[in-house]
C-alpha cells in the first residue's frame, strides 16, 4: 500500500470549508503531479487569518501573516534602495506601496535554518535550491547558497548573522545572486552588494547582472590590439599592458602595488576608459585615502570604487570581485574599455579560506580549499577584448598579489602567475634603495602586450631592457675593481643614467610622447654626460621645453604614434638645441 502525500493545513480563525479544501487539493495534486494527497486541518493562532498549506518543502501562503511578510519586503526594498533623508516622499512611497499592495499567491520551497554562524548558515528542508542561488530569510538578511549536501544546503549570507538563529525560515527566491547594474553607478563608491556608501544617495539602476557568469568564449574574442597606458615609463616601454590583458602587480607589502594600480587609473583621464577599483579586505582608512586621492585628482568622475573593507563578513569579500566584474561586463558589453582592479587577490583567498573551512569542505595545501585555483581562474578569465561583431568593449585587470619575503612560488601567488599574462614584480630592496617605483625588470613580464604597444613606443623603447639587464650585471662584477676601461665606465654611466630616468614621483604619469621623447634623448646619448643628481630636474625641463616650444613634434607623435627617422631627429636636434641653450 503507498501511503498517501500528507499536507498540513494552518488556519487561525475559520476553518476552510469543503469547497475551497477541494480548489486546495486540486492546486497540489497539479504542483506534485499525484492524486492522492490528504490535507490534514490544523488550528495555529499565529497564522492571524486566511491559511498556510505546507506539503513537502513547499509552502501556499493564503495568510495575514503573509501578506505581512510580503508587505515588510516590499518596505524594505523601499527603504534600502532610497537612501533619501525626505520623510513626506519615503510616506508617499509606503502608501503608495500599501495602496498597490497585492497578495501574490505562489508556492515557495521553504526551509529552517539549523546552524549559523561567522556568515554562514546551513539550513535543511530545501531540496532543489542551485549554486549561486539567493536564499531569503526571515528578517529581510539575504544570502548565497554555496554548498549543496546530501541533508542541508550551506548559505553565505550578505548581512549580519544575529538576527537569524536556529529555526528562522529560509526561502528560495529562485534568482542568482548578482548586483545592479548601470552608467549611474560611475563616480560612485559602493559595497560588495552594490548599495551605496558615499552618502550621495540612491543610485538608478538599469539593469541586474548575476555576479557568477561564464567568461566570453573563443569565438567572442579578440587579440589585444590597443595599448592601455599605464603613464609609468618603466612599465609602458618594458611590460607594456593592452586592453584585455591581465597582468599581475605582485610584491611584499608596502611596495608600492596599490600606487601603480591608482597611478594608472589618473592616466586614464581623457581616455574613453571606465576604472573599476575593487578593494577587499584592506582597512577602511587606507580606502579612504585612495577614494581622496581618486578624487581630488578628478579619477573618481570616470571611477567606480567598490570596497569590502577588512572589518566586513568574509561572504562579503569574498563576492566582492565578482561583483566588480559583473559591473565591469555591464560596460564592456556597450562596447567600452574598462579597466578593474583587484586590491588585493591574497585576501580574497584568505577570506574563501575561512568560508570553505566554516563549510567544512577538506582543506588542502596551506589549508585552501582544492577549488582555490578556479577561484581565481573564473574571476581573471572573464577579462576579455570582444570581438568587433560584439562591440569591442574589453576589460583590463590589474590583480594585485602580496608576498611574504618576496616568496612568489608560494601557493596563490603562483597560481596566479599561471593565470595572467604577464606580472610586474615589485622588490622591496628596489623599493628602499629609492628605485620607485620599484620594478624588478628581470622577474617582471607582459606576455601579450607588446602586441598593443603603439609603432612609436616600440620603436623607442628598443633595447632599454637588455641595457639595464647588462648595467645591473655589470654593476655588480665592477664594484671593486678601480681601473675601468672607457666603455665600461661609458656603460655604467649610461645605466646610471636609465635607472634614474625610470624613477617616478606618484601621480605624474607621462603621456605616450613624453615617453618616446625622453627614450630617444638617452638613446641617443645626449644624457650620459649629465650628474645623476640632476637627471630628474633635466627631465622635467626637457618635457616642459617640448610640451610649449615644440608641440609640433608632440602632435605629430600622438597622431601618427610611430616614429618616423624624420621625427626621430628633429627630436634629437631639439634636445640639442635645449642642452646647449640650457648649458648642459
Ligand atoms: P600594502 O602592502 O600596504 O597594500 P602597497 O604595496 O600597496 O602596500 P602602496 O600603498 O602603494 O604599497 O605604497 C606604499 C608607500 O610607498 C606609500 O606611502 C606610497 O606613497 C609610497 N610610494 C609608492 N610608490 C611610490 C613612488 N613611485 N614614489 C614615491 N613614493 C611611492
Ligand atoms: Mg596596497
Amino acid at each position: 500500500m503507498t501511503t498517501n502525500l500528507i499536507a498540513i493545513l494552518k488556519y487561525a480563525y475559520a476553518a476552510p470549508s469543503e469547497e475551497q479544501l477541494e480548489k486546495i487539493r486540486n492546486i497540489l495534486c497539479n504542483k506534485f503531479e499525484r492524486r492522492d494527497i490528504e490535507i490534514q486541518v490544523e488550528e495555529d493562532p499565529s497564522v492571524g487569518g486566511g491559511f498556510i498549506v505546507s506539503c513537502e518543502n513547499f509552502e501556499y501562503d493564503w495568510s495575514d501573516l503573509g501578506r505581512a511578510r510580503q508587505l515588510r519586503t516590499e518596505f524594505n526594498n523601499v527603504r534600502t534602495k532610497n537612501i533619501v533623508s525626505d520623510t513626506g516622499k519615503i510616506i508617499s512611497m509606503l502608501k503608495e506601496k500599501v495602496d498597490d499592495f497585492e497578495l501574490r499567491i505562489y508556492d515557495r520551497e521553504v526551509g529552517t535554518v539549523s546552524w549559523v554562524g561567522d556568515g554562514i548558515a546551513n539550513i535543511d528542508g530545501i531540496d532543489h535550491a542551485f549554486y549561486g542561488e539567493v536564499i531569503e530569510f526571515d528578517d529581510g538578511t539575504k544570502g548565497m547558497v554555496q554548498d549543496i549536501r546530501d541533508d542541508h544546503i550551506g548559505c553565505i549570507l550578505f548581512g549580519n548573522d544575529n538576527t537569524i538563529r536556529q529555526g528562522t525560515r529560509a526561502v528560495r527566491t529562485y534568482q542568482e545572486a548578482g548586483v545592479p547594474v548601470g552608467d549611474a553607478f560611475i563616480g560612485r563608491v559602493i559595497d560588495a552588494l552594490g548599495a551605496p556608501l558615499d552618502g550621495l544617495g540612491d543610485i538608478k539602476e538599469s539593469g541586474y547582472r548575476a555576479v557568477e557568469k561564464a567568461a566570453p568564449g573563443i569565438i567572442e574574442r579578440q587579440s589585444v590590439n590597443e595599448p592601455m597606458e599605464t603613464g609609468i615609463l618603466s612599465i609602458d616601454t618594458m611590460f607594456p599592458i593592452g586592453r584585455g590583458q591581465r597582468e599581475l602587480i605582485i610584491g611584499d607589502r608596502q611596495t608600492g602595488k596599490t600606487s601603480i594600480a591608482i597611478d594608472t587609473i589618473i592616466n586614464q583621464k581623457g581616455k574613453d576608459v571606465i576604472c573599476i577599483y575593487v578593494a577587499i579586505g584592506q582597512k577602511a582608512s587606507t580606502v579612504a585615502k585612495i577614494i581622496q586621492t581618486l578624487r581630488k585628482t578628478g579619477a573618481l568622475d570616470y571611477t567606480i570604487v567598490v570596497s569590502s573593507t577588512a572589518s566586513e563578513p568574509a561572504p562579503l569579500q569574498y563576492i566582492a570581485p565578482y561583483s566588480g566584474t559583473a559591473l565591469a561586463e555591464y560596460f564592456m558589453k556597450e562596447g567600452k574599455d574598462v579597466l578593474i582592479v583587484y586590491d588585493d587577490l591574497s585576501k580574497h583567498a584568505v577570506a574563501y579560506r575561512a568560508i570553505s573551512l566554516l563549510l567544512e569542505r577538506s582543506p588542502g595545501r596551506e589549508a585552501y580549499p582544492g577549488d582555490v585555483f578556479y577561484l581565481h581562474s573564473r574571476l581573471l578569465e572573464r577579462a576579455s577584448k570582444l570581438s568587433s561583431e560584439l562591440g569591442g568593449g574589453s576589460i583590463t585587470a590589474l590583480p594585485i598579489i602580496e608576498t611574504q619575503a618576496g616568496d612568489v612560488s608560494s601557493y596563490i601567488p603562483t597560481n596566479v602567475i599561471s593565470i595572467t599574462d604577464g606580472q610586474i614584480f615589485l622588490e622591496s630592496d628596489l623599493f628602499f634603495e629609492g628605485m620607485r617605483p620599484a620594478v624588478n625588470v628581470g622577474l617582471s613580464v607582459s606576455r601579450v602586450g607588446s602586441a598593443a604597444q603603439t609603432k612609436a613606443m616600440k620603436k623607442a623603447a628598443g633595447s632599454i631592457r637588455v641595457d639595464l639587464a647588462q648595467y645591473r650585471e655589470m654593476a655588480v662584477f665592477t664594484q671593486f675593481s678601480s681601473d675601468l676601461d672607457e666603455t665600461t665606465k661609458k656603460q655604467l654611466a649610461h645605466g646610471k643614467v636609465l635607472m634614474e630616468l625610470l624613477k617616478q614621483p606618484l601621480e605624474h604619469p607621462l603621456a605616450m610622447h613624453e615617453q618616446v621623447i625622453i627614450l630617444v634623448a638617452v638613446g641617443a646619448k645626449r644624457l650620459d654626460s649629465i650628474p645623476v643628481k640632476k637627471i630628474k630636474q633635466y627631465k622635467d625641463k626637457l618635457i616642459t621645453f617640448f610640451n610649449t616650444e615644440k608641440s609640433d613634434i608632440c602632435e605629430e607623435l600622438e597622431r601618427s604614434k610611430n616614429l618616423s627617422d624624420q621625427v626621430k631627429r628633429s627630436i634629437i636636434e631639439a634636445v640639442d638645441e635645449f642642452n646647449s641653450r640650457e648649458g648642459y
